[in-house]
């Protein structure tokens, strides 16, 4: 069977970032120098490496290269991968301009974005030209910036439109106050989020508040940078990429495409969210193996989540469990699995969306892990206090010049903030249906058990504008 190739395109400074740490990680985890892409004499990589690198060259003397597309509208960052990765990435395939996109979605979106699309679209189709099968793109950026935003929205759009088969997963890093002071962060989100919500087949969140605060209280660092935020969101997609790169147990890969198809089971429903275990201090992590069992029970734990929100107090609309490390674990992993499926908030309409994968290798710094990708009504929390924020700087129309003088419009604006609303809205239908169906049930089963003597009144449905309003 043809391995799935998968093109990761980095956009902006946090997308080109988080880049650089994962495709180092990726040469780790394959055996490939991340500094020359060479692997060592009379060796090939480890794992269906040709999922994320192509190769250069005879075999026993080529070189792999990453599959790999990194953009930004600024020198700094792409100079940076330059002076740092050596010969690892193709030279043509590392974009950058001069002016940057200040901050601001129209001009990543239409301003600057637009004049540079050409070329960037010249070498993804590059890249998808040297595929013998596309399995996906993974599209890496932030929200809160002008180029993860605006030329990110810009290029999914034009890959979509080309490519329209081509599986895309935006992973979108979300904009924290803690970690950024740029106010107009929630209007950038606001627009993006309105582009990826029609034109991304899913979008994961990374939300830099839920990092920032996982990296202060289980890494137990006083004041976490980017960087540390970075390590978490490369283990995540390390675990994530991890089914794709390496056989699993007893089974094929599971491609992007699979995975999206399980995770998503209405288009417009594709927010989805991840947690890791363990979130031991990459310091300690060798020292400090968890049991499968606890493991489980972190990965579902609202502490854990990547997001601002608390994911067993929504539904479930579909969940994958991607474990990676000793397969003696894995009749364990199946039953603990088994069990804590029975405690998930799942929705009525959809009770059997739980995918499990495993794969024998290990991370690089855990022997065993785990990621959750779930798609969960909770969501929908992370989204509100986005437009929450948006709605504070609209009221006084701050900043909003910005904007106007790169040709967007109010009525514009004014649309674009209300498709925000119908996306909260429809996480809203989707938790209440679940949730009454499921007190429907209960009501059966409570009025069965009157007829024994019990109290039939006692069932409960928690609404999600009841958690948004607790907020
Ligand atoms: P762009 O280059 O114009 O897309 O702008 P940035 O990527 O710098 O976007 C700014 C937002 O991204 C802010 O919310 C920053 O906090 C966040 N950010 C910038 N760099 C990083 C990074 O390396 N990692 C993470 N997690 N967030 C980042």
């Amino acid at each position: 069977m043809k391995v799935n190739n998968t093109i990761v395109i980095s956009i902006g400074q946090a997308g080109n970032q988080i880049a650089s740490s994962f495709w180092k990680t990726l040469c780790q985890e394959h055996g490939i120098d991340p500094l020359s892409g060479s692997v060592a004499p009379g060796t090939s990589p480890r794992g269906n490496w040709s999922s994320f690198f192509s190769q250069l060259g005879e075999s026993g003397s080529g070189s792999f290269v990453p599959r790999a597309v990194m953009v930004d509208l600024e020198p700094s960052v792409i100079e940076h991968v330059k002076s740092t990765s050596g010969s690892l990435f193709n030279p043509a395939n590392l974009i950058s301009r001069q002016e940057g996109a200040g901050g601001n979605f129209a001009v990543g979106y239409s301003g600057a974005g637009r004049e540079v699309l050409p070329e960037v679209m010249s070498r993804v189709t590059f890249e998808i030209d040297k595929c013998d099968n596309v399995g996906g793109i993974i599209v890496i950026h932030s929200t809160g910036g002008g180029t993860g935003s605006g030329f990110g929205s810009l290029l999914i759009e034009s890959i979509k439109e080309k490519y329209p088969e081509a599986p895309v997963l935006s992973c979108a890093v979300l904009p924290s106050p803690q970690v950024s002071s740029v106010v107009t962060e929630p209007y950038n989100t606001v627009f993006a989020l309105n582009c990826l919500r029609r034109t991304a087949d899913a979008c994961l969140i990374f939300d830099n508040e839920a990092l920032f605060e996982l990296a202060h209280r289980k890494w137990n660092i006083e004041s976490p940078t980017v960087d540390d935020l970075n390590l978490l969101i490369t283990e995540a997609l390390a675990g994530i990429t991890a089914s794709m790169r390496f056989s699993g147990f007893l089974t094929v890969e599971i491609s992007l495409r699979e995975l999206l198809t399980n995770l998503v089971p209405q288009p417009s429903l594709h927010f989805l969210m991840c947690a890791f275990a363990p979130l031991t201090p990459p310091d300690r992590s060798k020292f400090e193996e968890m049991g499968v069992e606890d493991m489980i029970k972190s990965l579902f734990d609202n502490g854990s989540v990547f997001a601002a929100c608390s994911p067993m107090e929504g539904r479930f609309l579909s969940t994958a469990v991607l474990y990676r490390g000793i397969m003696e674990d894995k009749p364990l992993a199946d039953a603990s699995l088994a069990a804590m499926r029975e405690k998930l908030p799942l929705t009525y309409w959809i009770p059997t969306a739980f995918k499990i994968g495993y794969v024998e290798q290990s991370g690089i710094s855990h022997r065993k892990s785990m990621v959750l990708l779930a798609n969960n009504t909770e969501i929908a929390r992370v989204l509100d206090r986005i437009c929450h924020n948006f709605d504070k700087l609209w009221q006084r129309k701050a900043f909003a010049n910005w904007y106007l003088n790169e040709g967007m419009n109010e009525e514009q604006i004014i649309a674009l903030r209300a498709s925000s609303q119908e996306l909260i809205q429809s996480y809203q239908v989707a938790e209440e249906s679940g949730a009454k169906a499921k007190s429907q049930d209960e009501s059966v089963t409570a009025s069965r058990a009157y007829a024994g003597g019990e109290d039939p009144r006692r069932t409960s449905s928690v609404s999600l504008r009841d958690l948004v309003d607790r907020r």
